[in-house]
């Protein structure tokens, strides 16, 4: 078994996945609460609450299943916050002293990607390398409160990516327009809630499109122009509108996200098997809902990631490290706050 630890951002998680059975138990303590009275994550209490955290979930999954069985820990060693990060890969090396088996670093994003696997592994866990193999090359899509990434997944399984964005993340875009709309602090959730009762064109917002070959995504753009559009209105118009805002703001960001993965699937050729969706944003509906209409059309298997490993998770981290031929062990493992995804 693959014990996993992930501690980059306000999530402190430990997850057991056995390869011939997958995953054997998740634990996780979430500190959004914590960070909503500030507005967004303040790494230094993030930091606090994973050393807080980690003693008690690693107990309960001790006690709940057990590390007879582990032969490797994996841990996610970047991108993140790197006092996060430091006391994740702290832990992972006692932990692989400890239990005398080696320590592997995985990149965050890389758990992200591979997340969008983990219930083709469910399903069948001993025909997980014939299915895998049917469903590459795989285009994937991470939508989070840091990144949105357009990426390849290879017949090999190695990356590329083939795009990001030129400057906010389509997380953030939805996390500043809802601390616009005064609607508080996850916003994406907040807004997809919000949005629910509105009409998705009452209002017209830019998608940001930019060159019409170019795969890059732009969100920034997007939040000036809904700054612009409240300027304008009181503040019982917001309130009377709220829905409708809602609504037209998250349409603009879906509807980006969409048409450029619809470029990148067409710039394939055919070529690709599946198309995948992970991270924090994936959990919204209306993009679960466009993206898989975009998967039928274009005759290819869809992917999203399942709603509890879309977020933070070490579930993904500990799939990653087996899935992944990038994610090997090191003895002499770094923290490296800034890692891309193409990185190790
Ligand atoms: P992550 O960075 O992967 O931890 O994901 C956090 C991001 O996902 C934040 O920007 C949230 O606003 C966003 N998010 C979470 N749930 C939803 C949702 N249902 N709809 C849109 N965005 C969401
Ligand atoms: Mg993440």
């Amino acid at each position: 078994m693959i014990l996993g630890l992930e501690s980059s951002c306000d999530e402190t998680a430990v997850a057991l996945f056995s390869p011939s059975q997958g995953l054997a138990g998740e634990w996780i303590a979430s500190q959004i609460a914590t960070h909503a009275q500030h507005g967004g994550v303040v790494p230094d209490l993030a930091a606090r609450e994973h050393l807080r955290n980690f003693g008690p979930l690693l107990q309960q999954a001790q006690a709940e299943v057990g590390f007879s069985a582990v032969t490797m820990v994996a841990v996610t060693h970047g991108p993140g916050l790197a006092p996060c990060l430091a006391l994740g890969v702290a832990a992972a090396q006692a932990l692989g002293r400890a239990l005398h088996v080696p320590v592997a670093g995985v990149n965050h994003l890389r758990g992200h990607v591979w997340s969008a696997f983990l219930p083709v592994h469910a399903e069948a866990p001993g025909e997980f390398a014939l299915r895998a193999a049917a469903l590459l090359p795989h285009l994937g899509l991470i939508v989070s409160g840091g990144n949105t990434l357009l990426f390849v997944l290879n017949r090999e399984r190695r990356l590329t990516v083939l795009a990001a964005t030129r400057d906010d993340a389509a997380g953030e875009a939805l996390d500043k327009g809802a601390k616009l709309l005064g609607l508080g602090y996850p916003g994406g959730p907040l807004i997809e809630r919000t949005a629910r009762s509105g009409r998705i064109d009452a209002f017209d917002f830019p998608r940001g499109i930019g060159a019409k070959r170019d795969l890059s995504f732009s969100f920034s753009g997007l939040k000036t122009s809904l700054r612009y559009r409240i300027e304008k209105m009181s503040p019982e118009e917001v309130a009377k509108d709220m829905p409708d805002l809602c609504a037209s703001y998250q349409e603009a960001v879906v509807d980006a996200l969409e048409r450029k993965t619809g470029l990148a699937l067409e710039q394939g050729g055919g070529a690709f098997r599946s198309l995948g969706l992970s991270g924090g944003v994936a959990n919204n509906g209306r993009l679960r809902e466009r993206l898989a209409e975009l998967a039928r059309r274009e005759r290819v298997a869809f992917l999203p990631s399942r709603p509890e490993h879309t977020g933070d998770n070490a579930g993904m981290i500990a799939f990653a490290a087996w899935a992944d031929p990038a994610c090997l062990p090191s003895a002499g493992l770094q923290v490296v706050p800034g890692l891309a995804l193409e990185g190790a």
